[in-house]
């Protein structure tokens, strides 16, 4: 038993609390884990960390040592717990949800995030302009995230990340390194925004072409056509793409050639 494991059980029975794994509540009680998180961080005093559902401060209280943090957490009571255990004044409280509240100005966010709000609040942050991630995710959508062309993870989340951020899986962690024990691997990733800003076609292009991902490109482009915001008739975008790109399965497309749909569609609808 780890001294994080016993110092986190014994927060939790004096203040009474039972974690619920269905509000993401699983706590890292993993020493040697934290300070690999915390050394990728590579925090000092010029930096301005955000932290999404904070919990009791696991992260937080070696962060404020070292930083300024803004960390936001859902639940008002853990949230008291959290302003109970920081001494001094570099941490900002907010009481909320991640999805909701603004965020503040920061150059880093280190999260062991919630892994049901995973996909939103990720593109949530790459609205903003950052240096450095080092967020924790179930280790299946970290697959996702980092997956390349041609392979069962590749998925709409992929080839998004693709041109918005350099993304690597640094560190794996069993359910052991938490309390309660989550039923998911966890992975550690570290993310750095490239700045790029995608054509404005380009989310709903990703997101009509993966819901049929085996299909070719051509049939899927057309059963889901609806779905992407703009006054253009199929039959014109067709002739617009190349029939490389047309007849390979959805899967199998390079990020590029789905920038490159999505480009050629914008400039149709420029011109029409
Ligand atoms: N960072 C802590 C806690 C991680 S558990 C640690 O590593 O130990 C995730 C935390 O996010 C929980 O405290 C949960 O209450 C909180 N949470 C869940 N949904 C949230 C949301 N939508 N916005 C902000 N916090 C949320």
């Amino acid at each position: 038993m780890t001294g994080l494991y016993r110092e986190t059980r014994d927060v939790l029975r004096k203040y009474g609390v039972r974690l619920r794994r269905s509000l993401g509540q699983n706590y890292l009680v993993d020493d040697g884990k934290r300070q690999r998180i915390l050394g990728y961080a590579n925090l000092g005093p010029d930096d301005h960390v955000l932290e999404i559902g904070a919990g009791i401060g696991t992260l937080t209280l070696p962060m404020a040592e070292l930083a300024g943090v803004t960390a936001i957490e859902s639940d008002p009571f853990i949230a008291g717990i959290l302003a109970d255990r920081i001494k001094g004044d570099n941490v900002d409280i907010i009481v909320g949800d991640a999805l909701k509240v603004g965020f503040p100005e920061f150059n880093k966010v280190v999260s062991n995030l919630p892994y049901q709000i995973s996909s939103p609040v990720t593109f949530r942050l790459l609205r903003h302009e950052f240096e450095l991630g080092v967020l924790m995710y179930q280790k299946e959508f970290a697959a996702r995230m980092v997956a390349e062309p041609g392979t069962r993870d590749y998925s709409r989340l992929s080839v998004m990340l693709h041109f918005l951020a350099e993304v690597q899986i640094v560190d794996y962690l069993k359910p052991g390194c938490f309390f309660p024990r989550p039923r998911v691997d966890s992975a550690v990733v570290t993310v750095r925004p490239t700045g790029f800003r995608p054509p404005a076609l380009f989310e709903d292009v990703c997101r009509a072409l993966f819901q049929h991902r085996k299909k070719k490109t051509s049939k899927s482009l057309r059963e889901s056509f609806h779905e992407i915001k703009a006054d253009l008739d199929f039959s014109e975008v067709l002739d617009v793409l190349p029939s490389e790109i047309l007849e390979k399965r959805v899967f199998q497309l390079k990020p590029e050639e789905i920038l490159e749909i999505a480009e050629r569609m914008e400039e149709l609808s420029a011109s029409s």
